[in-house]
């Protein structure tokens, strides 16, 4: 009875969004409870500083467990689980349990990026905004995102709506430093661990050309393995007098030489090959058939080596690994004791670590050189698409923008999304943001989001948990 109140509440404003020329409907959106409610809590969070070292997070988590228990969340669905001075927040939205179906998990961060007050034309945490844009730290990464969540259970929740499924929100509170919350809820929460997908606010989203045209709508579906290798030549050294035929400096340039000329093997996967014939067709020209002839045959050499010349795209077809630092030498007039490079990587998942560092040791040709391995690198695998995920983003994205394409992708790496996905936790990210890429500064000086955005994404995640966990 209350669902079906609520499914005709969500009728009319997809009706709304259809009818209505586009600046009469965005008006109206912003004087619905859900959209004042969204602006109330992207306001406040981005006005807490929940940077690294300021332990502002449970603070924040604080305040969304308010907001929950206000719109009728109980107390034991929700948990806020202290981490040093930080915090996660799980909050779970009980189903009526009549999909028989484990629980689908939400995620987000709630902390953010250092920002600085001089470096900024604008105050970093004060939601401030111009006639375009919505301005802070976090208008985008991630408190947009928590901030669509958050709403988006206090409106349904307000709304009688049940699920036929247990959701989560499941936010951490470390993910732009350690990880250490993010792990703990991929690997040590039990209510957690038995989720049958996640779905991340932090990545993925819709592109929009400079006139703001609907380019694609990208979902976040695997995340390359970031790992950097030292690699380093030792040499007794001496005076720069007597230079001699062994030397740190030649044998270290060699061996980055060797990895200059080195092809990691071609991979491929049904997302990346599938994400390569969609963006192929729209790309068009060369570039697009070689693109379209990759994903026919990933073995067609002509097309992988075309691909491997674009830096957008090589990262799709293969493990990449390249210099990025350099330190050698003490003196200028002494022959070098040692020189070090720094190789940064970016592996394909389902490649190891390991197998990466022993190819690496082979190319370079020279049983001498020391290798070691930079932090921890985290290896997840692909998910693979699936159907009802996706048929449920495209009944979102194409409310807004009908028609656009919707492509599955492989990032180089960096949200939480890869511990779930390694805990064994199928994880799309699909942010409800649709935007410009130039206008992206996510981490860096004045940070926004366009406002536009705002107000055009609060039915997305609606829509989308509503289609994957409507009762029958
Ligand atoms: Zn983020």
């Amino acid at each position: 009875m209350k669902t079906a109140r609520y499914l005709g509440l969500l009728v009319v404003s997809t009706f709304t969004l259809s009818v209505c020329s586009l600046s009469v409907w965005a008006q109206s959106l912003k004087d619905t409870p859900h959209a004042k409610k969204a602006l109330e809590i992207y306001k406040t969070v981005i006005e807490i500083p929940t940077v690294a070292g300021r332990g502002k997070v449970p603070e924040m988590a604080a305040y969304l467990a308010s907001e929950l228990k206000a719109a009728g969340f109980s107390d034991e669905d929700i948990r806020i689980i202290p981490s040093g001075e930080t915090a996660s927040l799980v909050v779970r939205y009980p189903g009526d349990g009549s999909a028989n179906k484990p629980p689908i998990l939400l995620l987000g961060h709630m902390d953010v990026v250092e920002a600085l007050d001089k470096d900024w034309e604008r105050p970093p945490f004060k939601l401030t905004q111009d006639d375009k844009y919505f301005y802070g730290r976090g208008t985008i990464d991630n408190k947009f995102g928590i901030t669509m969540l958050t709403a988006t259970f206090i409106r349904l929740k307000k709304a009688g709506y049940v699920p036929n499924r247990d959701v989560f929100l499941a936010f951490s509170g470390d993910e732009e430093t350690g990880m250490e919350t993010t792990k703990m809820l991929a690997y040590h929460t039990p209510e957690l661990a038995t989720a049958e997908f996640a779905l991340n606010s932090d990545a993925g989203g819709g592109d929009l050309d400079e006139s703001g045209h609907a380019v694609a709508y990208l979902v976040q579906a695997a995340e390359k393995t970031y790992v950097s290798f030292e690699l380093t030549v030792r040499n007794k050294g001496g005076h720069s007098s007597r230079p001699r035929a062994d030397n740190a400096i030649y044998e270290l340039s060699e061996a980055l030489g060797h990895i200059k000329q080195y092809h990691f093997p071609v991979r491929y996967s049904d997302m990346t090959r599938a994400f390569f014939a969609t963006s192929g067709k729209q790309m068009g020209g060369e570039l697009g058939a070689a693109m379209m002839a990759f994903a026919d045959n990933p073995n067609n050499q002509q097309a992988s080596d075309r691909l491997e010349q674009e830096s957008s795209f090589v990262g799709t077809t293969r493990t990449t690994c390249v210099a990025t630092m350099l330190r050698a030498g003490h003196a200028e007039n002494a022959l070098p004791q040692s020189a070090t490079a720094t190789v940064n990587c970016r592996i394909f998942p389902g490649v190891k670590v390991k197998e990466v560092e022993d190819t690496l040791r082979k190319v370079v040709k020279n049983d001498n050189i020391e290798f070691v391995i930079l932090g921890d690198a985290d290896e997840s695998p692909i998910s693979e698409p699936r159907e009802d995920v996706m048929a449920a983003v495209k009944k979102a994205v194409h409310a807004r923008y009908p028609d656009v394409e919707i492509i599955a992708y492989m990032e180089s790496g960096g949200t939480d999304g890869k511990h779930f996905r390694k805990a064994g936790i199928p994880t799309w990210a699909i942010s409800s943001a649709f935007m410009n890429p130039d206008e992206m500064f996510a981490h860096g000086l004045n940070e926004r989001l366009p406002i536009k955005a705002f107000y055009e994404g609060l039915d997305h995640w609606t829509i989308i948990l509503t289609e994957l966990t409507q009762p029958q």
